[in-house]
């Protein structure tokens, strides 16, 4: 569900019209936008957003938890808005494309305590790779 928008209202953020057009650009299902991605996108609506207020705003939504950052090709980190519902990453090793993708078992609960080394494990990322279907 794309309600990035209205999750944002609900916290009180600060809605100026560049910070807006960034939640706007950002908002959907399965957007996985690098930094520079948002900025072309938001510059399409917005001519004069500067590249800084773009990533000032990445930041401050991810600071709030309302979207959170992906790493899945070790290239550009990726900015998510389904932060709110746990999920792994399908990534095209051809043209990079990423759908949210959510395994039947629990990637964190699937390690077993041997294998933690004492440590107190918070969270799993799981990246699964291969060919989509308009590349394979
Ligand atoms: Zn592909
Ligand atoms: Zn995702």
């Amino acid at each position: 569900m794309s309600d990035l928008l209205e999750r944002l209202r609900g916290r009180g953020w600060r809605m100026t019209s560049q910070r807006r057009v960034v939640a706007e650009v950002l908002d959907g299902d399965h957007v996985h936008l690098t930094a520079d991605e948002v900025h072309a996108r938001a510059v399409e609506r917005l001519p004069e957003i500067s590249r800084a207020t773009v990533y000032n705003a990445l930041g401050e939504l991810v600071s709030l938890g309302e979207v959170i950052e992906v790493s899945t090709d070790g290239r550009a980190k990726r900015y998510d808005p389904n932060a709110h519902h746990p999920h792994q990453h399908l990534v095209c090793s051809s043209c990079g494309t990423v759908r949210d993708v959510h395994p039947t078992g629990d990637p964190l609960a699937d390690l077993p305590p041997t294998e933690r080394f004492g440590f107190t494990v918070a969270a799993a990322e799981v990246t699964y790779r291969g060919l989509c279907p308009s590349c394979s």
